[in-house]
């Protein structure tokens, strides 16, 4: 069973713009899957349908099989929590510190049983922590989010998904913020913590180099259609 499908998924949005025209694609648990797509190709609409943040105006989205669209409260933040989310913007809190913008990951979505938050509190520490480290932030803990390099705060907005113990990892132009340098870095990054943990992950790219680098498969967009679905490996460089 796929980690996630979207079976003929269309979006329009309220002003009657079509940014997805039946899209169907399957990411299989464990595999990383880059999206490629000229801006406006329908990327990030494409991703927040697979986050369950939107749901689509045809078509459906399962998790594991399951559709989890008509979920609420408590469900739903699970469900949500499930799902890393990393953006292009980090989306931190600037004036907080590292440690407790991982934090942010781990509690965002939990509801906290009054007799336990203090246990809760200090398992929740720990995991965020732990988080922080995987990323090599460890010397940055006590850091304000708004005192570190743009490379070192995408790797915070990381750790803060990590921290969510997620089951799939969803980056929107992760890296579009940073020059190439830090970029392949930081998508490096995604990656290599996505192999290790055994996660789900979807990457929206728009270098292709970078794409075929690190990903198991490429699915292009275009014009709100999928273009193309391939295996790396099947790619050749004169492709
Ligand atoms: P990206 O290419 O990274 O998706 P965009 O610049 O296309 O970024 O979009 C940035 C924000 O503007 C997003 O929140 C998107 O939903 C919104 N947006 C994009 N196009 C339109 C549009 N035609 N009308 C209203 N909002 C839009
Ligand atoms: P990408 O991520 O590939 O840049 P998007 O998913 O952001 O593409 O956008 C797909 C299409 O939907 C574009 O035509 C964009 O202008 C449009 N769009 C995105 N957000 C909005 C919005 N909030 N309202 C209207 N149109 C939007």
């Amino acid at each position: 069973i796929p980690r996630v499908q979207a079976d003929a998924v269309s979006y329009r949005y309220p002003d009657g713009t079509t940014a997805l025209h039946e899209v169907s694609v399957r990411v299989a648990p464990g595999e990383i899957v880059a999206v490629l797509g000229r801006s406006g190709a329908g990327k990030s609409t494409l991703m927040r349908c697979l986050a369950g943040l939107e749901a689509p105006t045809s078509g459906r989205v399962l998790h594991d099989g399951v559709d989890r669209s008509g979920l609420r409260g408590r469900a739903r933040r699970r469900a949500h929590a499930r799902v890393g989310l990393v953006f292009q913007e980090f989306q931190l809190v600037e004036r907080a510190t590292v440690l407790s913008n991982a934090l942010i990951g781990r509690l965002a979505c939990q509801p906290l049983l009054p007799s336990l938050v203090h246990f809760v509190r200090s398992r929740d520490r720990e995991i965020a922590v732990e988080a922080v480290c995987r990323l090599g932030l460890e010397e940055q803990l006590r850091k304000r989010a708004d005192a570190l390099s743009g490379g070192q705060r995408q790797r915070v907005a990381i750790a803060r998904a990590l921290a969510q113990q997620p089951d799939m990892l969803l980056a929107d132009e992760p890296v579009a913020n940073l020059d190439p340098v830090l970029a392949r870095g930081v998508v490096d990054d995604i990656v290599r913590l996505a192999r290790v943990e055994g996660l789900t992950a979807v990457l929206n790219l728009h270098d292709v180099e970078l794409a075929r680098h690190v990903a198991d498969r490429l699915v292009g967009l275009r014009a709100g259609r999928l273009v193309f679905d391939r295996p790396t490996a099947s790619i050749s460089d004169t492709d």
